[in-house]
């Protein structure tokens, strides 16, 4: 019985560790908040049950994160501390049973990143985030960056530490995957990880591009004033201009904690922010100071933890469309049921192997909720209905080709590059900023523009006239004009950006530039043959041979012709070359993680292409590691060995420097 314990304790904090990782330091969370709690949860009571089995390295009794190594560390004198979580009101109400007589704060518990801001003489010198609770990262720079951070408060402490949660509001987080999907670049899973994403980073203009926010929500430490309650403190903080905890309420009893904790969680959802509870303080400070804490929480506070709302209601249809990279997309179309403040009609079934799993069906009852308050999802299915195990179709809705299931991959795909659904994928690439940067020619126009029929292939755009684009919703002439004019304007850009705007598979930015500066002109890449990409430093085989499949095709002959026809430049100019030198002779890179706007594969090409060795593995002759987000070992065996990493951006700045 103990070993069977034993061995369900070890892999629950094995498990644990796993995703705290995967949270705190990697910002990449992989399960919902409240698997993650429910596994929390059952190893906590299988340590209270078993005391024999406790561990002072447990999950249970330390602050989840770690301080990376990409900044300076700092060590918090006051100890940032986790809070312990209930999810039921008898628990609550035994939280305040203990504290008979006491007054207590409820607040909402904002769903973003913890961090400690220094003042010393009012002016802001420091700030840090958790880390591990005891030693933090210090993001100074880029706390500074966030407009409602006072850079300078008007107090009469010698010293201040307050403490608070950086949040991004749920339309800046609406907007920014909009945008990084437009891009092309990775879409985050929620605010409280963009906002975690955002801030963490090494270049402060980035953080400073992202729209963040804060809420401060306690005093860690203060000299040369004292306060007496929670609330005063909080009170005080406002009147410095800090944008405080917003809307916290004092209670005297259980009774007016509870209903505090039930106004928050009406409205939950339609917040501009997300939350993830409501946390309940004592107000009195000395009270507080008499509590005490423990290893990982304070005595003196508990979070509540919402339930997940799920609702029950009809599956109607599944609806399949064909995204932009070809992948067949179910959609469930249910009763309309309101779910964290919204009406909820929708949502993705992802694919077969989904659909299955579950065994969703056309006309059964489903459980739905909101993961993570946002994203409409199946729970599970309550009931069946009449309807037959559901199977997506064999061809694509959108063009009648078949569709086909690649290794590897839960999803069916489109493979005809004629598909109208892939076309505006294509011309989505082709007009963005990397490639031929027609400003003003985004998603929506090009939707509009390929179902008017304006469009049917990327040289089309060069057809446009004013009238056709002013016709479109929310276009005006002087946008139509506008249009145009960028289209007029990406006629002439360097050669490259044409190369890489034609989407030949595993041919990126840089790899353009490499072909580009080695052919000269569209003429003889076109003709090239398979040898003469051996010659090019940073240029594989595979990629080799998917530029000469692509160029092989009567399809690419034509558009290529048609380009020509129509004006658009075919050689390469001095800029095509300019990302070839010298300057990383002699330096050895590797590479990891994802990186912001370039492939693996680009970035050892760009390295190569600059005289620089790309090598796989981490030894003590790498010069530098290049790390992006989510790095693996390479990382850790980097920092052992003491081999310098550096951010995309730090190379850049190697090749520009
Ligand atoms: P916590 O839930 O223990 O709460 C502590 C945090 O709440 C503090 O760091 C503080 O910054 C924040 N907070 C926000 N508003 C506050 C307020 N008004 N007053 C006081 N504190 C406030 O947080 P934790 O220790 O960071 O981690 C646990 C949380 O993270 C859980 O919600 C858990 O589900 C989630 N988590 C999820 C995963 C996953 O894989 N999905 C992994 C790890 C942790």
């Amino acid at each position: 019985m103990t070993d069977k314990i034993t061995e369900r304790i070890h892999q629950l904090r094995q498990l644990i560790e796993y995703h705290s990782n995967a949270y705190y330091n990697l910002d990449t969370p992989e399960i919902e908040d409240d698997e993650y709690d429910a596994l929390m949860r059952e190893l906590r009571e299988l340590e209270e049950k078993y005391p024999a089995l406790r561990d002072s390295n447990s999950p249970t009794v330390k602050v989840g994160g770690a301080a990376s190594s990409k900044f300076a560390s700092v060590e918090h004198s006051v100890a940032m501390q986790s809070l312990r979580d209930v999810f039921d009101m008898d628990e609550v109400r035994q939280f305040c049973a203990d504290f008979p007589g006491e007054e207590f704060v409820v607040e909402k518990k904002i769903d973003g990143l913890s961090v400690s801001l220094e003042y010393a003489d009012g002016v802001l010198t420091r700030g840090s985030t958790r880390g591990d609770g005891r030693v933090g990262e210090d993001i100074t720079e880029n706390l500074l960056t966030i407009a409602s951070i006072p850079h300078r408060i008007k107090t009469d402490a010698r010293f201040l530490e307050v403490r608070g949660e950086v949040y991004m509001p749920r339309r800046t987080f609406a907007a920014l995957n909009q945008s990084q999907e437009e891009n092309g670049l990775k879409t985050f899973k929620n605010p409280r990880n963009a906002a975690a994403g955002s801030l963490r980073q090494k270049d402060a203009a980035v953080t400073a591009s992202r729209g963040l926010d804060i809420f401060v929500f306690n005093v860690q430490q203060v000299s040369g004033m004292e306060f007496e309650t929670h609330a005063g403190s909080l009170e005080y903080l406002s009147e410095c201009g800090f944008p405080v905890s917003p809307e916290f309420t004092v209670a005297s009893d259980y009774g007016e904690v509870a209903a505090a904790i039930e106004a928050i969680g009406s409205q939950r959802g339609t917040l501009e922010y997300d939350i993830d509870g409501a946390v309940i303080k004592i107000n009195s400070l000395r009270r507080r100071e008499s509590a005490g804490v423990t290893s990982k929480f304070p005595k003196w506070a508990v979070a509540f933890k919402y339930p997940p709302e799920q609702k029950e209601t009809v599956l109607r249809d599944i609806e399949v469309t064909v995204g932009r990279t070809g992948v067949l997309t179910p959609t469930g179309i249910f009763d309309p049921v309101l779910l964290a403040g919204t009406s909820v009609s929708r949502a993705s079934l992802h694919n077969q192997d989904y659909i299955s799993q579950k065994d969703i069906r056309i006309g059964d009852t489903v459980v739905l909720r909101k993961a993570g308050e946002i994203i409409p999802e199946v729970v599970s299915v309550a009931a069946h209905g009449d309807g037959e195990p559901y199977m997506l179709p064999e061809v694509c809705p959108s063009c009648g080709e078949k569709v086909f299931r690649l290794e590897d991959e839960a999803a069916l795909r489109c493979l005809n590059p004629d598909c109208p659904a892939q076309l505006v994928r294509n011309i989505i690439h082709f007009a963005s900023r990397d490639a031929m940067d027609i400003e003003g020619m985004g998603p929506a126009v090009i939707e509009q523009l390929i179902a008017a029929g304006r469009i049917q292939s990327p040289a089309d755009i060069y057809l446009l006239k004013e009238e056709d684009i002013a016709s479109l919703d929310r276009m005006g002439k002087k946008s139509a004009g506008n249009l145009i004019a960028s289209i007029e304007r990406s006629k002439s850009n360097d050669l490259y950006k044409l190369i890489f705007s034609l989407g030949i598979r595993h041919i990126g930015e840089s790899a353009s530039r490499l072909l580009a500066g080695r052919f000269g002109s569209m003429q003889t890449l076109m003709e090239a043959n398979s040898d003469s990409f051996a010659e090019i430093d940073g240029f594989g085989e595979v990629m080799a041979e998917s530029v000469v499949d692509f160029f092989s095709t009567s399809h690419a002959k034509e558009l290529i012709r048609r380009f020509e026809q129509l004006g658009v430049n075919m050689t390469a100019q001095e800029s095509g070359q300019e990302n070839t030198s010298h300057k990383l002779e002699g330096l050895t890179f590797v590479i990891t993680g994802t990186l912001e706007g370039m492939t693996r594969d680009e970035a050892k090409a760009l390295i190569i292409a600059n005289g620089g060795k790309a090598s796989g593995s981490v030894s003590k002759k790498t010069s530098f590691l290049l790390a992006g987000e989510n790095p693996g070992s390479k990382l850790t065996k980097a920092e052992e060995l003491g081999v310098k990493v550096i951010s995309l951006e730090e190379l850049r700045q190697m090749l520009n420097g």
